[in-house]
């Protein structure tokens, strides 16, 4: 089949890689020309494993790039709409690149003279597809839902890291259409993946997205509050939670408990959720309580910092980890960024070491010194905070002797200090 992909960031470009790869022909839409380029020169325009061959195997071939929505739009029999939706200022969702790429979708539909399926992948909070993006489409092409071009939802699950193997191997496939042709249209695509699709209405599929990740982020707020309860108490939260989650019915992913969850999903989709409930009349006290627990986190890292040295002012601190989880360049929500931010405000020096996301870092923080490894970060510091859990950090040893003052907070539970040669003056957040 032929498919087009609005906008090429983390979704739309392993989606469009992923589909060349499945035999369908994939052309990339984006307004960012520096991307368009990046993508016909073969090169992805963001890090994920595995994206850089796909898109060397299949560009200029089945997959290829534009900024002209007319020409893609004439050249395809759907499009999908992975734009960002970013959160507004007080939290609720931010809708207004999905609402442009629908008027200018719905401005190349009108130059059509065949069907098409708009196809929402972007996570949009419930009824924005039959509310937002169908009326705009209808209004800008001058033809109507269910008639000229069909309309569903089919949110993404991927993982950052491990996009691409999500996208070729997920547990669940959801579409929500309007009607049984929108349906079949977007099912087809997936047609050689192995795994069950959901069919059902656009607000069901959009609902699913968000309970999805909100589930998540509340087994995580959940094992960080007992973390910290236990922590008082001298219990091994991971003992505790390593036990609970042999019964089947909780599982033991997502009980690690640590400085917080970030990423440009699990902050921004429970705080949609909280102003879609918001809009409806429900106040949402679980879910605002997820987001609270998960928000003072990360400064406990600087509390207890703080106990260890007092006044942080003009002390060296290295901060091992910036993007929001390993195997990423992505420094969205990052933990982090208001760990970063409270060391600045109380003076301190810092010196900060990712393996991939300094650059992304750069743009937020100019008064931090970005060092080239984990080693030069650590030396002469007189503390250390682990933020993220790459595997090198889990090898380091020899490397705190070089430290001034051998305190380590570890967000991450990456270190045992039982392993380590030198003494460390180690402290887990939540053990
Ligand atoms: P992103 O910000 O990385 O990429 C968005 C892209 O859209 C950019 O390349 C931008 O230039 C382009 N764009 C903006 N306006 C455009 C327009 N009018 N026409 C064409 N292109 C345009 O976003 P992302 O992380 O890929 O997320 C996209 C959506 O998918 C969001 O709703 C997000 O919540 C959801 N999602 C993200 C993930 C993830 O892991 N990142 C996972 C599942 C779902």
């Amino acid at each position: 089949m032929k498919v087009s992909i609005i906008g090429s960031g983390y979704v739309g470009s392993v989606s469009a890689a992923c589909f060349a790869e499945l035999g369908h022909e994939v052309i990339c839409i984006d307004i960012d020309e520096e991307k368009v380029k990046q993508i016909n020169a073969g090169i992805a325009p963001i890090w994920e494993e595995g994206l850089d061959e796909l898109m060397q195997k299949h560009t200029q071939k089945t997959l290829i790039a534009t900024s002209d929505y007319d020409y893609a739009v004439q050249n395809s029999d759907a499009s999908f709409i992975c734009v960002g939706t970013p959160s507004g200022e007080d939290g609720s969702i931010d809708l207004s690149i999905v609402k442009a790429a629908s008027a200018s979708l719905g401005r190349a539909i009108a130059k059509k003279d065949h069907y098409h399926v708009v196809v929402v992948k972007s996570t949009v909070v419930p009824e924005t597809t039959e509310k937002v993006v169908l009326p705009l489409v209808e209004e800008y092409s001058g033809k109507k839902a269910g008639k000229d071009f069909g309309i569903a939802m089919n949110p993404e699950f991927l993982r950052e890291g491990k996009a691409v193997y999500d996208f070729m191997h997920p547990d669940k496939i959801v579409v929500g259409a309007i009607d049984e042709r929108s349906f079949f249209v977007v099912s087809e695509l997936y047609r050689k993946l192995d795994c069950p699709v959901t069919h059902s209405n656009p607000r069901t599929a959009e609902m699913i997205k968000y309970v999805n990740n909100s589930f998540l982020a509340t087994k995580i707020s959940f094992a960080n509050e007992v973390g910290n309860i236990c922590k008082q108490l001298g219990i091994d939260t991971y003992e505790v939670m390593d036990a609970v989650g042999t019964d089947f019915r909780i599982e033991r992913q997502f009980l690690n408990c640590g400085a917080g969850f970030g990423g440009s999903c699990f902050p921004k989709d429970v705080k949609a959720l909280i102003g879609k409930a918001k809009d409806i009349g429900y106040e949402p006290q679980l879910l605002r309580s997820v987001v609270g627990v998960n928000d003072k986190q990360p400064l406990k890292m600087v509390e207890l910092l703080q106990k260890k040295l007092g006044d942080l002012k003009n002390r060296r601190i290295a901060v091992l980890g910036l993007a929001f989880k390993n195997d990423t360049d992505d420094i969205r929500e990052s933990r982090s960024i208001p760990v970063i931010a409270e060391l600045l405000r109380l003076g301190a020096d810092i010196a900060a070491y990712d393996p991939m996301a300094e650059e992304s870092m750069k743009h937020i923080f100019h008064d931090v010194t970005y060092c080239k490894s984990a080693a030069q970060a650590l030396e002469e510091a007189e503390g250390c905070l682990i933020m993220t859990e790459w595997t090198e950090f889990r090898k380091l040893d020899k490397e705190f002797d070089a430290m001034a003052n051998r305190v380590v907070i570890d967000g991450r539970h990456l270190i045992d200090p039982k392993d380590i040669s030198t003494d460390i003056d180690y402290e887990g957040l939540c053990w």
